[in-house]
This record gives structure tokens, C-alpha cells and sequence, in this order.
């Protein structure tokens, strides 16, 4: 399987690279985005026989199709490492953790008959989010690769919470690897930083810089244009366009499919809380391997860049100061790092077109697809073959959503998931399931949890003192100089 850029055919255009030289990276030398040259299929038969697998079984099979490059048994071990119980043990009471990923079905969803909503649970990994799900088995990819030729990496990122804990979750202790993670001082919950400062393996560095995100966020940029440094340090980067993490989470899909149904005649539809549309994405290319999906819809909170452009064909990034700070953080972006990859499938992969209009964004911040008289094209008539619709949410309808879950169901959702069900809920037809994907546990959003509950959310065991832990943490100010010579004098190159 090669891979080709979003921006292909281009004057400056990368050439087809392996899933293997694509591991470690994140944009295409062009400044496009990989995708496999074309999807691999899943046949009828396929399906049936995957119905039986356990989680990393079929992750095997899924993964099998994209990394072409790494031998059989290789990839069956890594899968096998990666998702097997107990590293998955934060399931609810009465889930078995082996399952990985547990539904929870509510038939007559809103007293209409037929109508099915299942949760599946994604959030069982080690920091209470679905990142977790593929950064562990990034993780062991990377380490893999590293060691075949004596690689080393280090991963330099900058987090607001969950990214940068499921990095150092997956990364702690992974020999060749190394992993510098910024983050504003005082700015993340007291879970968040807990979770991420007890870390006590060598090979994670926490720095808090005396700043906000963005001066975290610049810091990483500023690096990451210093070619001189980046390649002389070994500087690798885990954000959310990484090939091998979309691939990952296509897995979800699968397996949400194959629980809930028990033939290939069956469709369901997924409804997602998106944000870089990362997860969301996974689901496209799900979709177009054959796997029966009806609909995808993208829900998000009031940062709503892709609802907007789902609903008008319009695509309008944010400014920073234009972002809303909400309380589902996590969806919280200004443009949608992975939507470029939807664009491309969607202008038939014609790159060409994808670069322009992706300078577009650049220069004029965003482009029109929708068609209207003086527009960049009118491909959104075609949005809906690809099975997407959207929807949002806002503050208060996390509120009363997870209330309704608290109070209908018994189950408490975390506010993300919340945003999901709203959505959900708004496009749900008799006859096929909707799969709402979680994204977190409870306990990670706290907050909300007591403003919409009254009580505070339960928390897996383990986790119940985390704050009181020994926490180890570098506090810095916004200083590049002093940040080279940090990372310098911990990699020792
Ligand atoms: C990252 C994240 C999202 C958004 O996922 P994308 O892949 O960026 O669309 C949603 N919910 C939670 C809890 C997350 O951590």
C-alpha cells in the first residue's frame, strides 16, 4: 500500500511513500496530508468472519490492509500488545474490560419505537479518553520502527489535556523515545495535570510554561520552522493529523459495527463529538472500505467550523480570539486539522484543487464549496453521498443531556459525549442503530459533571487520590533559548 498526499499532483509534490516512512511524520513535504493511494475493500465474507475476533484480533486485520510494509507476524504481536485486558481496566461496573470497547444499547431511545442509540465506549484506556485507543498502539509502533534501525525520537507537542496525557501515556518507558510535552502553567484541571505530572518515567518531561496554550502552541511552531534543530534533535510530533493514528481509530468502526449487528444486511449510523475530525475521518474511510454505514454525522459544541460547513458547504476557520472556551474542551479548535483529507476524496483527489483552496484558508481564511455564484465550487451537493450531516451543542445542552442519561439510564456520560447524544438524538431514524461514539469518562470533567448533577462523577480505581501523588514538572518561562537548551540537555545531541 503507498500513500499519496492531499496535495499531490502539485508542482511541489511528495512522491508515494510506505505506511513505514509515513510512520513518524505528520504533513507531507508539500504540506498535504497522507492517504492510502486507494481504500482497501472489505468483502462480504471478511465481515463474517471478523464478527467472531476479540478487539485486537480484528485490529490485526483492519491494520493489516494499510501497513503492508510491516511482516504479518510483527503486526499480529503489536496488536496483541497493545489491546489486550487489563491495560484497558476502566470500565464501567458490569462491562467485561476484555471487550475494549463496550456498547451500551437503549432501545425506544425517547419513547419512539425502533429507534436505537448505543453508546460505545471508547474511554477505558489508561487517561480516560478514546485518544488512548490509538496512541497506545502508536506507541508501539513507533518503538517498533525505532529499534529496527536504532532510531531514536522526540516527541515535542504542546497540550491543553487530553492529547498531551495520551502521548505520554503511550510513550512512557518506550525505549528510543522521548517526550517534552508544554503546557500552561496552572491552566489544566487538577485531574489533567495530575495525570500527566505523576508520570515518574525518565523518559517524560513535563514543562509548564508560564504562559497560555497559544504560547505553548508557538513554541512548538517556532521549533518546528528551526530545521537546523528540529532535524539535529530528532523532533517528532504526535498531533492528530498522524496517518497511523487515523488508522487506528478505524478500527472503532469496525468493531462498533460488527458488535451491534448480526449481519451484513444491517446498517447503523455513527454520530461522533469532532474537533481536529480526526475520529470522524476514521469513519469516512471505514465507510469507504465498504463497512455498511448509513450515516456519519459530526457533532460539535459551540465552536461549530464543521457544522457549518456541513449544513451550507461553506468552510470558515476561526480566529483564536474567535474561539469559544467551553465545557467540552476538547472541541475546541478554531479549523479542523484532518478535514483536508475529507476535501480531497470529496473533489474526486483532485490535489491540485486541494492546495489551492487550502491556501485559501491560509490567505482568505476558508473557501466555498457550496455552489452559489462566485463560490470555489459546488461539490457540496455531493456531501451527501458521503453520508455526512452534523449538528451542535451548546453549554446547556450538555446540561441537560447528561442529566436525561443520569436520570432515563442510569448512565453518567462526560461532556463531550454529551455534545454526541444532542446531536444524536436530532438524526436518529427507526430501524438503524445510532453508534455514539464516547469520547471520555466523567471524571475527567468533573465540573460539569457537579453543576449538571449535584454530586461529582465516579472515578475508576486507581485514580481516586491522583491529585495528592509526587508530581514532576519543569516550570519555564516563554523562552526559546532556555527551551533548546532544555531539550538539548536531556537528549544529550
Ligand atoms: C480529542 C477529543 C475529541 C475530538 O476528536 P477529533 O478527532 O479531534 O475530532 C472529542 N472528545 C474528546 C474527549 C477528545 O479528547
Amino acid at each position: 500500500m503507498q500513500y499519496v498526499s492531499t496535495r499531490s499532483g502539485t508542482a511541489t509534490s511528495s512522491v508515494p511513500q510506505s505506511f513505514s516512512d509515513i510512520l513518524l511524520g505528520g504533513l507531507a513535504p508539500d504540506g498535504g496530508l497522507y492517504l492510502p493511494a486507494h481504500y482497501p475493500q472489505v468483502t462480504a465474507a471478511e465481515l463474517n468472519a471478523w464478527r467472531k475476533l476479540s478487539y485486537a484480533d480484528l485490529a490485526y486485520e483492519v491494520l493489516k490492509k494499510f501497513a503492508t510494509d510491516i511482516p504479518d507476524a510483527d503486526l499480529k504481536a503489536l496488536t496483541q500488545k497493545t489491546y489486550t485486558a487489563p491495560i484497558y481496566c476502566n470500565a464501567r461496573e458490569g462491562d467485561d474490560p476484555r471487550e475494549i470497547t463496550p456498547l451500551h444499547v437503549i432501545e425506544d431511545m425517547d419513547g419512539r419505537a425502533g429507534t436505537t442509540l448505543i453508546l460505545q465506549a471508547l474511554s477505558n484506556g489508561p487517561t480516560l479518553a478514546f485518544k488512548d485507543m490509538a496512541m497506545q498502539l502508536l506507541g508501539n509502533l513507533f518503538e517498533y520502527t525505532l529499534a529496527k534501525h536504532n532510531g531514536e525520537l522526540n516527541i515535542f507537542g504542546a497540550t491543553s489535556g487530553d492529547t498531551g496525557s495520551a502521548a505520554e501515556y503511550a510513550m512512557r518507558g518506550k525505549k528510543g523515545i522521548r517526550v517534552f510535552m508544554l503546557s500552561p502553567h496552572k491552566k489544566m484541571s487538577a485531574f489533567q495535570t495530575a495525570q500527566m505530572f505523576s508520570l515518574q518515567d525518565p523518559n517524560i518531561f513535563n514543562i509548564a510554561v508560564e504562559g497560555v496554550f497559544d504560547d505553548c502552541q508557538d513554541m512548538v511552531k517556532a521549533v518546528s520552522n528551526d530545521l537546523a534543530f528540529k532535524v539535529h534533535q530528532k523532533i517528532g510530533t504526535v498531533n492528530s493529523i498522524n496517518w497511523a493514528r487515523v488508522v487506528a481509530q478505524v478500527v472503532y468502526y469496525f468493531r462498533g459495527y460488527l458488535s451491534a449487528t448480526t449481519s451484513n444486511d444491517q446498517k447503523v449510523s455513527f454520530t461522533v463529538p469532532s474537533g481536529n475530525f480526526g475520529n470522524i475521518c476514521a469513519g469516512h474511510i471505514a465507510r469507504m472500505m465498504g463497512l455498511p454505514i448509513d450515516k456519519l454525522v459530526a457533532a460539535t459544541n459551540e465552536n461549530d467550523v464543521l457544522d457549518e460547513f456541513f449544513r451550507t458547504g461553506v468552510y470558515r476557520v476561526r480566529k483564536s480570539a474567535e474561539t469559544y472556551h467551553t465545557s467540552s474542551p476538547s472541541m475546541d479548535i478554531s479549523k479542523a486539522s484532518n478535514f483536508e483529507r475529507f476535501i480531497y476524496d470529496l473533489l474526486g483527489r483532485d490535489g491540485e484543487r486541494v492546495c489551492a483552496l487550502f491556501r485559501k484558508v491560509e490567505t482568505h481564511g476558508g473557501f466555498d464549496l457550496s455552489g452559489k455564484p462566485g463560490s470555489d465550487g459546488d461539490e457540496f451537493k455531493k456531501v451527501a453521498q458521503y453520508g455526512f450531516q452534523s449538528g451542535k451543542s451548546t453549554h446547556q445542552d450538555r446540561l441537560n443531556t447528561i442529566r436525561d442519561m443520569q436520570d432515563d439510564f442510569d448512565l453518567m456520560i462526560d461532556t463531550h459525549t454529551a455534545d454526541g447524544i444532542k446531536v444524536a438524538r436530532e438524526h436518529m431514524v427507526p430501524g438503524v442503530p445510532m453508534i455514539v461514539l464516547e469520547t471520555a469518562l466523567p471524571a475527567k470533567f468533573n465540573e460539569t459533571i457537579l453543576e449538571a448533577l449535584g454530586r461529582d462523577a465516579e472515578r475508576p480505581a486507581g485514580f481516586e487520590n491522583i491529585e495528592a501523588l509526587p508530581q514532576r514538572f519543569e516550570v519555564m518561562g516563554v523562552d526559546m533559548v532556555k527551551m533548546k537548551a532544555f531539550i538539548a540537555g536531556h537528549t544529550g545531541l
